[in-house]
This record gives C-alpha cells, structure tokens and sequence, in this order.
C-alpha cells in the first residue's frame, strides 16, 4: 500500500502538467480535473487535468519530429534493442510498485497483480529479443532472376488509446512491440486509471529513449478521439469497447490512417461430455470472472452437455460461492471490487435484463451485504441460459456467468460461435485431438485447451467484432511495420 501511496503523489505533483511531451511534463492548461477514485474504499485518491487540443498538437509534433528526424526509427536494431532491455530492467526493478498501482486503482487482487505485472517487463525483453535477429530487410529472387529486398520498416508516429482493466500491460502491449519496430507514440491511458502509464514513462526517460519517442496526453473520449484524428498520426493502436473501435475505425478510414483494434469478447468455455470436473473447475472459476470479470477474455458463457448440466453447474456454482470477497489489497482475497461506479451500474442492470428474459439466477445478482463502501458486486451464475437472450450475447465485463445446454456437437459449434464477438475460448476433455479439431471451428482468435493460456509471445486477438490485428508474439511486431520493396536490379 506504501508504495501505491508514493506513485499516487508522484502524480499528484505532476497534476497541474500531466502530459509527457518531449520527455518534458507539462501541458493541461485550464482545462477541467478528472478523479482517480480507489474502487474499494470510494476514496478520492486523485485530481489532474485533461490535456487540451494544443497539448495534443504538441505531443504529435513531437512524436512526429523524433520518426522523421529523430535517431530511433534509424538506429540499429541492436541498439534499439539495448535501449527496451534497460526499460525493461527499469520496470522489473519496480514491479512490486506496479502491482500495488494496479490493484489500487482497479481493485484487481494483489495475489493477481503481483504475478501479472510481470509481463509489463516481459513484454519490453521480449520485443528487445526478438527484433536482434528479425529479418527487417529480407532478399527474394524473382522468377525472371532479379532480386528484390523486402524491407519491414515502423509504420510512424503511432497513438495507443488503452482501457482501464489492465492498464499497464495492455499499454505494453502496444509501446514494447511499436518501440521495437522504430515507431515513435502518443500514448492515452484510460482516464480513471493513469497512475502506472508515469512509471513505465519515468523508465523510458531513465533509460535515455531520445525526446519524442514517447508522449503521453490525458483525458477521455473527446481527447481520443480528437488525438485519433490527427493528421500527424500514422498508425492508431487501440483496445477498449467494441463501440469506440468502431467510431475510431471510422474516423481512421477519413485520412486511411492504419489502425488495429482490441476489442470485446463474449468467450465460451466448451465442455464436452468427456471432461474430468476435477480439472475443469480450477481454471474455469478463475477464468470466468478474473479482475472481477473485467477482462476481455473472460469465460463468460459455460456451454454443458444436457447429460451433465446439472452437475457441472452445481460443481461451479460451489466453488464460486466460496470465492472470498474483500479488500484487494489482502492476500486472502480472491475477488476484489468492479473498478468502477458505472461499471456496477452496468453489471446490475444485465442482471435485471437476465431475470426479465427468463434467465435462472442460481446465485449472486446483487451487491455483498458486508461491503458497503466500494464497487463490490457478487459472483453471479444464471442458468438456463438460451442463446439469444441479452446476457448470452452481450459483453456484461462484470462477474456474471451464463450457462447454456447443448445436445450434440454439431448445436455446440453453433452455440459457441452465436455471438458477434470472436475473441477466445476453452474447450475442455480428455481428448486433446478432439478438442484440437473442434478448436477449428470455432470462430475465435485463440483458443485454450484444458486450462487457461494466454501468452506475451503468441498472437493474440479477435476474430468479427472483436478487433483487428493482433497483439503479442511476432504478430505483434508486425501490427507496427510497413513493407516495402525494393528491385534491385
Ligand atoms: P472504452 O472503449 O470506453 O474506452 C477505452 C479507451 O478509449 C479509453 O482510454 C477511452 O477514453 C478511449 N475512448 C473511448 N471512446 C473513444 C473514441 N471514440 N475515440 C478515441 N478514444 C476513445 O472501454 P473501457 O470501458 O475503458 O474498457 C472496457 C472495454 O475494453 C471492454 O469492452 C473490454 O472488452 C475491452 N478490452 C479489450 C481487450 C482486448 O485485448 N481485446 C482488453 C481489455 C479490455
């Protein structure tokens, strides 16, 4: 909590100039405060100012100079290299400091964050790897003889607009593999949670990242979308709601500014006949609602076969009911706040959209009688679930779990693939080779079998409105780079 308590003043000092540009802070004007609020004690924990249009020309120009003129984007892939290791060594040396400000300002389990904070360094060494032996320019011979080079090179000056879930490393996500590939940023975190985006900036200016190469502005929407807008920005990077990926692709296709989007997801856990329960429940509860149930992939839709419905549902529902809620901070608790007012707003009225519909709330659907300071909200189960109703189709990003019946493989492909979003997925059996072919039919941009995986180093990503492109792995490198050839002859 010290630590959580340090990084809230640091940013509180910068409030007055919050926005990073030219490694200088300064910037906000007179525009209006935004609030920090800690999601389990409803403590103001922060005020700052929202950049103003000017800001952002500011930042761009800035971003814009260090691409077109700046060493990054031309230097050896080695010293690039060199430069995201001493980042990440920087990141690693506060990672107790990274998982305290997540949890504070998302109310994220403390027992969670501390062993997935470490993918904000991870994501900086790994890039920094892999670019050492990428092949950026690469010769082909055409059938005629000649030779062409094929030459990889960053896209530019790149916006990342980032949500407030897992605020770090889905920024790391962006910066690791961009920086990597020679782009320059204008980064906007989410406003409700800016806390962790000061310390992974305060490393790149210790690491000695030339001026320009990485900014950052405040604000919302009106700041986003105004940054997404701007002639200056080559490439927007974005991960949030399926609605503003679709109002930034929108105003991405204006000016054909490159864009990829993270987005929402509406995630089945497939359970065939065949699967061992005992094995099941241990991932499925967790990966169900982690953080809450506020990450885009969450297993939110159970899909069971009718010969054993009853049992995996009570199975899940027991465990579920004895997941311990409490202050995130403690390392007895498994389930902390939603992060925000209006998210258990949102969470409460899917609720009454699903009783409305005929849903069966076997357990949870209200807020914990014993917490009565912060977002708490319980687990909740609905069985009875049909496709079609709002909570099997919507994306809630709370802790609310629907559970569907299917009768045979063929309504099960169909069940898991009835949604609009197609981000991830569980299957579970004692069959890998089966479960690896009914793996290729669903609609889904990863898929784990048996437990829960999701890697820095694979892609990851949505298929239909779950996004475009991918993040992660060497996909990630490449959402960053433009192809260029050249004919040599
Ligand atoms: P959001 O879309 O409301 O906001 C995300 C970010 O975009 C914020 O910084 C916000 O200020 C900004 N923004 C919103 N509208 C904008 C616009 N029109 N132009 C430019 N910027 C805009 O999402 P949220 O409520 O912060 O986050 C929750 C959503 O994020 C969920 O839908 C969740 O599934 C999604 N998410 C996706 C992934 C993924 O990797 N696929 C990961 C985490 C969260």
């Amino acid at each position: 909590m010290e630590a959580f308590r340090k990084a809230v003043e640091t940013v509180q000092v910068r409030a007055g100039a919050p926005c990073l540009i030219d490694s200088e802070w300064q910037g906000g004007g007179d525009r209006p405060l935004l609030d920090v609020i800690a999601p389990h004690s409803e403590e103001l924990l922060l005020q700052y100012r929202e950049a103003t249009h000017e800001d952002v020309d500011r930042a761009v120009a800035a971003a814009r100079r260090a691409f077109d003129h700046g060493p990054w984007p031309r230097m050896e892939p080695a010293e690039r290299s060199a430069a995201l290791k001493r980042v990440a060594r920087l990141l690693s040396e506060r990672l107790p400091e990274l998982a305290e400000v997540w949890t504070g300002q998302v109310g994220a389990v403390i027992g969670f964050t501390r062993k997935a904070s470490g993918q904000v360094p991870g994501l900086f060494d790994f890039y920094a790897d892999m670019i050492q032996d990428y092949p950026f320019v690469e010769q082909r011979t055409r059938s005629s003889g000649s030779a062409v080079r094929v030459v990889s090179e960053p896209v530019g000056v790149c916006a990342a607009i980032t949500p407030w879930n897992a605020p770090l490393v889905l920024l790391c996500y962006k910066v690791a593999a961009g920086l990597a590939a020679g782009c320059t940023f204008v980064v906007k975190p989410s406003p409700e949670t800016p806390i962790d985006a000061h310390i992974l900036a305060d490393c790149i200016i210790q690491a000695g990242l030339p001026a320009g190469v990485f900014n950052m502005v405040t604000g919302g929407r009106a700041i986003g979308d105004y940054l997404v807008r701007h002639p200056g920005v080559d490439k927007v990077s974005f991960t949030g709601s399926t609605v503003a990926g679709k109002a930034i692709a929108g105003a991405c296709a204006e000016r054909l500014t490159r864009f990829s989007l993270e987005l929402g997801g509406k995630s089945a856990a497939l359970i065939l006949d065949d699967a061992d329960l005992s094995s099941v429940l241990p991932s499925l509860v967790p990966y169900s609602m982690p953080i809450t149930g506020q990450v885009c992939f969450s297993l939110t839709r159970v899909l069971v076969p009718a010969s054993r419905y009853d049992e995996v549902l009570d199975g899940y529902v027991d465990a579920v009911r004895k997941v311990r809620l409490g202050d995130p901070f403690d390392d007895q608790t498994q389930m902390g706040p939603l992060t925000l007012k209006r998210q258990r707003d949102r969470v409460e009225s899917y609720v009454a959209i699903g009783q409305k519909e005929g849903a069966r709330l076997v357990t949870g659907g209200g807020r914990p009688a014993e917490h009565n300071r912060g977002w708490y909200f319980e687990p909740t189960v609905f069985a009875d679930v049909t496709p079609e109703m709002t909570i099997a189709q919507e994306e809630i990003f709370g802790p609310v779990v629907s559970f569907l019946r299917y009768d045979d493989e063929a309504s099960l492909v169909e069940q898991a693939n009835a949604t609009s979003y197609g981000l991830h997925g569980a299957i579970y059996s004692v069959d890998p080779e089966r479960a690896f072919s009914l793996a290729r039919r669903i609609r889904s941009g990863s898929i784990a079998l048996n437990g829960m995986a999701v890697d820095i180093e694979m892609p990851f990503g949505g298929f239909k409105q779950s996004g475009i492109g991918r993040e992660g792995g060497r996909e990630g490198l490449e959402n960053y780079l433009e192809i260029k050839s050249v004919y040599m002859a």
